[in-house]
């Protein structure tokens, strides 16, 4: 029996998975099924078509695991059996075998990811175990269902938000910010939470978009950078030399006055702009092009750090801000995730990697969840990574007790060997 190693470092045998072969030539499914006991699978179902297949993972007395399925078939193809597969909900991952040309394959999986199915890769045929092998190896156990904490579920009106912030209930978790090449600390990013006297901590999600579209994001993003230029002058007073990033909402661009506002606050922590970052996200499409270019153009004069946050799925007048002089470029985490393993995601990020090394500005991959996503990173030059795969948001505390950790530990080592 073989034994999986697991990205998230449970091991799992490949014999306790459950498998459903979907391929309607005879042949490829005895040889495919051969291959998968040779592998060590105990459980393999097969189906000739979509319809079959749906049936086996409808009726099977355990839920399948992974399927493997061809796209030609005859009945139900490929693709509406992936199309049925998003509709019935089912998790199951997915890997796709066919010997149809590569870039139809790659439509294919664009596809599959815009139905959202966990779909683990493609394979050329004929199949060769060693590339079946990795596939399975990637598949993730779907977790148990957590239950989503009342904070998680709640609403909120503007009127609770506002008297949250007015009373003191709002703080800034950080999350580091790391160089692939070094494994050295460069800096964190600032992250609003909430937290709530009976709810306990509430997610950014819950309240920005409420204080964006009332015009109240202002109060937050003072406080926060606030917050922010506090723990930034505490981090560097232990002789080292960070920035501190801060979202700014492309909302707050439309007032000619925040260049100052953000000047003074800074500058009352004994900070120089340039140890401050903000991240300007464009998650609403910009009616005041011309105040937000103005806005950029001062605080970049300034000196402070500017950063496209959330690269890659903004509106299009992003591109006309990135005329100001950005120093930095934040890969959004839909193109690092698991990129290694999505060809449409890998090539958007290497490209997006290419463009940044051209602008010469900086390069941070947001949402690196694994050891595969980090050296993918490293692999392409990438500068900074910041994600899970290094640390969650941590209150200041915390993340000051981390970073001791960080800098005597033995995860840091791991990385510096993998980056050399
Ligand atoms: P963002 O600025 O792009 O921040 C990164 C988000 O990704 C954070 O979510 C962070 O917790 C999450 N993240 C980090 N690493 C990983 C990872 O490896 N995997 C996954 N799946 N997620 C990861 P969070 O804290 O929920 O914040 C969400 C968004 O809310 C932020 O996205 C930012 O746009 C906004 N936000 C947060 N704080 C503020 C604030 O003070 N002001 C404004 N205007 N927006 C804020
Ligand atoms: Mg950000
Ligand atoms: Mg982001």
């Amino acid at each position: 029996m073989r034994d999986t190693k697991f990205p998230n470092g449970a091991t799992e045998s490949i014999a306790n998975l459950t498998f459903l072969i979907v391929e309607d030539h005879e042949f490829q499914r005895r040889a495919l099924a051969r291959m998968l006991r040779n592998l060590g699978a105990k459980s393999i179902d097969e189906a000739l078509d979509g319809y079959a297949a749906l049936k086996v993972i409808q009726s099977s007395r355990l839920p399948i695991d992974i399927v493997i399925s061809d796209l030609d078939m005859p009945g139900m193809d490929g693709m509406e059996f992936i199309r049925c597969l998003h509709e019935s909900g089912n998790e199951v991952s997915l890997i796709l075998a066919s010997a149809l040309e590569r870039k139809l394959l790659s439509s294919v999986e664009t596809m599959s990811e815009a139905y959202s199915i966990k779909l683990l890769g493609v394979l050329e045929k004929p199949i060769l175990p060693g590339k079946l092998e990795m596939l399975i190896k990637s598949h993730m156990p779907t977790p148990a269902k957590v239950a989503p904490t009342p904070a998680d579920r709640a609403t909120f009106t503007l009127d609770e938000i506002l008297a949250g912030l007015t009373n003191n209930q709002f703080e800034a978790y950080f999350q580091p910010k790391v160089e692939l090449a070094s494994g050295r600390l460069k800096g964190a990013e600032a992250l609003a939470r909430w937290r709530h006297p009976e709810l306990g901590i509430v997610m950014p999600h819950a309240f920005i978009t409420t204080l964006e579209e009332n015009g109240f994001i202002d109060q937050l993003t003072w406080m926060i950078l606030g917050k922010g230029a506090s723990f930034c002058r505490t981090w560097r007073e232990t002789g080292v030399d960070v920035t501190v990033a801060v979202n700014l909402s492309v909302k707050s661009l439309a007032d000619v006055k925040i260049a100052e506002h953000v000047t003074r606050i800074v500058a009352n922590h004994n900070l120089e702009p340039r140890h401050i970052v903000l991240e300007v996200t464009e998650s609403a499409a910009t009616t005041e092009l011309g105040k937000a270019l103005e806005n950029l153009a001062r605080l970049r004069m300034k000196g402070f750090g500017l950063s496209i946050d959330d690269y890659g799925t903004g509106y299009s007048s992003m591109k006309q801000l990135a005329r100001i002089a950005f120093t930095e470029i934040k890969i959004d985490q839909a193109f690092v995730t698991n990129a290694g393993r999505h060809e449409s995601a890998r090539v958007i990020l290497e490209s997006s990697l290419n463009m940044v090394k051209k602008l010469s500005v900086m390069s941070v991959g947001e949402g690196v969840e694994t050891q595969d996503d980090w050296n993918l990173l490293a692999k392409l030059g990438c500068d900074l990574a910041q994600g899970y795969f290094v640390a969650r948001p941590m209150d200041a505390t915390s993340y000051l007790a981390w970073v001791a950790d960080w800098n005597l530990g033995s995860k840091r080592a791991a990385l510096e060997t993998v980056c050399v």
